[in-house]
């Protein structure tokens, strides 16, 4: 079938009520749920804007099986002009929700179509699994599912791997083999949007598992109605507030969740890799899955770092701070920030090549320098913002206020240099929905950490980083000094 509507998204979540847990009880239908219905409204308007006559070009492709017009986010890229052309469609996606949305469906679709281009590499831990994920692929494409994930084991007790936790379940593992598939029993953590269709249960981008953890190490597929599988949700952030009162939380507050697996049957043919620790220790670098999702994640970057230059920019203007020298120097962050994100881009889509699976991969060095900073540069332009507004983002009545008995006294008292009152809160609330919320400062722990511990991300990059070349230069320019270093005449009079 070809790309879905958001009135057909809304539809399948109604279909196949999955288990959402939220303080206490079971979500009936998130579709209509306080803390669900925003956000997959705005999932929905996503959807739609495939739909869009005037954007099919760019928001769609013919497919390879059905020629039926599918989501570009599957595309596998052979050429450059391949890259950016999904980079446009990514960039259309993040523009939407300002890059406040971590789990518009690109974001998986990318890691899928990257594992699904290496699906050699699944068939070398046993041939049925390289076609199980090239059909799964087809599959979520054809119907335009929508993915969440799990990688990372319970967070109990992590100096010791997940065989040597007090509870060998603790952390999701194959309880069983049978004719069906294998069975998992145990939990897993964090998936973000568990509303979804599906979920892939995949090994870590970072975690290195030893040769005991062999029962923790797979990756496998699940609709996310399937029978035993159970998603305990964190208190919800959409407050069921207006748009002018929380302008984010309202509309893009995606949801995390504890996955349980009481005892799932997970069929053969949503298996891809099983038991060997090697291969999923390497598999989303191997497979140039982590490419493929790491360029979304810095379209994204780039879609959320102008948005907030944008509102920095108007908080400035409102209250008329452009007079004072740091301000320009907090400014000027936010736009290198902006132009380094998108020089990492760029790069990576330049210097992208062929890799050994036969698809056009970008460039992982840029990205994975994006992916690294990023957790840095987020929170320090959340501070920014902060520092800029001030006392401002407490002075933020509600629209109720606006309505009330004090209307007129916050008409005349709130209003900015170049803005009225309601203009000025309006902007307000949205730089406090950024910086001051507990949307905000969930956002802020998301770019912490959603793609990995910084930490680790950075000892991945120091022993992966072939720093061999530049270390012979050096060596080769003390020897030369050496050689070239003038006799030392002797004073005069010695
Ligand atoms: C908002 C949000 C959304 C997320 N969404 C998803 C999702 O959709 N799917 C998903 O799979 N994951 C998701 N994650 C999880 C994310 O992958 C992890 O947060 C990340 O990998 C870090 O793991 P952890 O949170 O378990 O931290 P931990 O590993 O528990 O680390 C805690 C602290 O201990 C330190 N530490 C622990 N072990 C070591 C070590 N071996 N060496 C050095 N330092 C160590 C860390 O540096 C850190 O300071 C999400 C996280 C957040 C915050």
């Amino acid at each position: 079938m070809p790309a879905r509507t958001g009135a057909q998204f809304l539809q399948g979540l109604r279909d196949r009520p999955r288990e959402l847990w939220l303080e206490g009880e079971r979500v009936a239908d998130p579709v209509d749920h306080p803390a669900f219905r925003n956000v997959l409204r705005s999932l929905a308007a996503l959807y739609d804007l495939q739909r869009d006559p005037a954007l099919r070009d760019e928001m769609t492709y013919a497919s390879p099986t059905t020629g039926e017009r599918v989501g570009l986010s599957f595309l596998m890229p052979h050429t450059h002009d391949d890259l950016v052309r999904v980079r446009t469609m990514m960039k259309r996606w993040a523009d939407f929700s300002g890059g406040f949305m971590g789990r518009t469906p690109d974001y998986l679709n990318r890691s899928l179509m990257g594992y699904a281009s290496a699906a050699a590499y699944c068939a070398e831990n046993d041939p049925r699994f390289g076609e199980h994920i090239r059909r799964y692929y087809d599959y979520v494409r054809e119907h335009d599912l929508c993915l969440t994930h799990t990688l990372i084991n319970p967070q109990a007790n992590r100096s010791v791997g997940p065989s040597q936790q007090a509870n060998p379940y603790l952390a999701a593992r194959i309880a069983e083999e049978n004719s069906r598939g294998i069975v998992l029993r145990g939990a897993r953590m964090l998936a973000t949007l568990p509303a979804a269709d599906e979920i892939m249960v995949f090994p870590s981008t970072l975690l290195r598992a030893g040769p005991d953890d062999a029962p923790y190490a797979y990756a496998v597929a699940l609709p996310t109605d399937t029978r035993g599988l159970r998603f305990l949700c964190r208190e919800s952030f959409d407050y069921g507030k207006s748009h002018f009162d929380h302008p984010l939380g309202s509309r893009f507050e995606e949801m995390d969740a504890v996955v349980i697996f009481d005892d799932v049957q997970v069929p053969w043919d949503r298996v891809f890799l099983l038991r060997d620790v090697e291969k999923c220790n390497r598999a989303f670098a191997a497979t140039g899955a982590v490419a493929h999702m790491a360029h979304q994640v810095v379209t994204k970057n780039v879609a959320k770092t102008e948005f907030l230059l944008g509102v920095a920019s108007l908080v400035v203007d409102a209250i008329a701070i452009e007079p004072f020298q740091h301000i320009h120097e907090k400014m000027a962050e936010i736009i290198i920030n902006l132009e380094t994100m998108r020089a990492f881009l760029r790069t990576s889509e330049v210097d992208a090549q062929v890799n050994r699976w036969g698809v056009m991969q970008p460039a992982w060095p840029p990205l994975d320098a994006a992916r690294n900073v990023y957790t840095r540069m987020y929170p320090r332009m959340v501070e920014i913002l902060q520092q800029l507004g001030a006392s401002g983002l407490m002075a933020i009545p509600t629209e109720r206020d606006f309505a009330g008995a004090q209307g007129e006294t916050i008409r005349t008292y709130y209003q900015a240099a170049r803005a009225d009152a309601v203009s000025r809160v309006k902007l307000f609330r949205l730089a406090w929905d950024i910086a001051v919320s507990a949307f905000g400062s969930r956002q802020v722990l998301y770019e912490r950490y959603f793609f990995g511990d910084p930490v680790r991300m950075a000892g991945a990059m120091f022993n992966a980083y072939d720093r061999r070349p530049y270390m012979e230069r050096v060596r080769a320019f003390l020897e030369r000094a050496e050689r070239e270093a003038p006799e030392l005449e002797a004073a005069p009079g010695e």
